[in-house]
């Protein structure tokens, strides 16, 4: 990686804003290779240096990739006025620039990708690239044959364009009480419209209950993460999403 100023490395890393950390460096209190550094125009090599503030060390990283099993209740937004966002649910994150891969509702669950690597979100999210997303849904009512059938030919749901064929699979239909039904399925889309999946079976004239969603692309929600847990992304997984 090429060399970067000190005071950018410092604020990359969340050690403060650009006028704060150049504060502590004119205290003298940010030293490179053990030795105090007194200018925050100094370039540092970020793969070499090693930079510390008060003793303790600084490492430099470049670009992060966060798995978030988002819980309902947040918003996909990097701040927000009223509501907690999705980025408050990553205490560790070294990056100060993380932004979510897209949005899932505040009442969705599930696989959130939050990154710094602005190619990689344009990539997953381009309509060109029609990248899968599997989703898990609780619908009110008896989802049927004739549903799986419109969603694979695709559904007039008020855009300029109908919507791409869609996969859904019935896992399985309640009777909560007599008369009243409640169906579990599975649905792949390739798009990523807004409230897509609550509008397609509105279309149908059903309701979406719970919505949680289960992979994008290549990444899958890790079964082992806790509800509101996030962790970084395997090399494997960061390799496989190209
Ligand atoms: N479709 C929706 O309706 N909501 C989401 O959060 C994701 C897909």
């Amino acid at each position: 990686m090429s060399k970067l100023r000190l005071d950018k490395y410092l604020a990359d890393m969340g050690v403060g804003t650009r006028q704060e950390v150049k504060a502590l460096i004119r205290k003298g209190r940010v030293a490179v290779d053990g030795i105090m550094a007194k200018a925050p125009e100094l370039k540092v090599d970020p793969d070499e240096a090693q930079v510390t503030v008060d003793g303790n060390s600084i490492s430099y990283v470049k670009m992060e990739y966060w798995m978030l099993h988002k819980p309902a209740g947040v918003v996909s937004a990097t701040e927000d006025r009223r509501d907690r966002t999705v980025l408050d649910l990553l205490s560790d994150a070294a990056r100060k620039d993380l932004f979510p891969v897209g949005r899932l509702d505040k009442d969705t669950e599930g696989l959130l990708l939050i990154t710094n690597d602005g190619a990689l979100s344009h990539r997953l999210l381009s309509p060109k690239s029609h990248v899968s997303k599997v989703y898990e849904a609780v619908i009110d009512g008896k989802v049927t044959e004739e549903d799986r059938q419109a969603f694979a030919e695709g559904l007039d749901i008020g855009d300029d364009k109908p919507t791409l064929p869609a996969e859904l699979t019935i896992l399985e239909t309640t009777e909560k009480e007599p008369g009243i039904f409640e169906s579990r399925i599975r649905i792949t889309i390739c798009e990523g419209r807004f409230h897509q999946i609550k509008r397609m079976f509105e279309k149908v004239g059903k309701t979406v209950v719970y919505l949680k969603r289960l992979s994008m692309g290549s990444l899958e929600l890790d079964p082992a993460l806790p509800k509101g847990s996030a962790r970084l992304l395997t090399q494997k997984e960061k390799a496989a999403l190209g």
